[in-house]
């Protein structure tokens, strides 16, 4: 197994209870809660760019978040438009697996 079966999708759902779940090429599952992936948001308006600091507040985010619309963006990702209204995230599948909940 290669770094990039770890970090291609062989599939992905949005779950009706809100939760986003991949299927990962080397076999492992993560399952996301909207909540989870929302607040791990580093577009420049969650993550200072300059510093890399969280701007992000968690407290802010609505515990009932849930993806609204998920769209590719090329091989290297998917851009989630939320139900609080924060539409600029993009979530590289490198930075999706390494945000897997039961990985290190
Ligand atoms: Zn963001
Ligand atoms: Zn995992």
């Amino acid at each position: 197994m290669g770094e990039s079966e770890r970090c291609t999708p062989r599939d992905l759902n949005s779950f009706p209870n809100g939760e986003i779940g991949i299927v990962w090429e080397d076999g492992h599952e993560s399952i996301y809660t909207g909540y989870y992936l929302r607040c791990n948001c580093n577009c420049a308006a969650c993550v200072d760019e300059m510093s890399g600091v969280k701007i992000l507040e968690n407290e802010s985010v609505p515990r009932a978040v849930t993806a609204k619309e998920i769209h590719g963006v090329g091989r290297y990702g998917i851009s989630i438009a939320w139900s609080d209204g924060h539409d600029t995230g993009i979530y590289s599948f490198d930075m999706l697996r390494k945000l897997c909940p039961c990985c290190e």
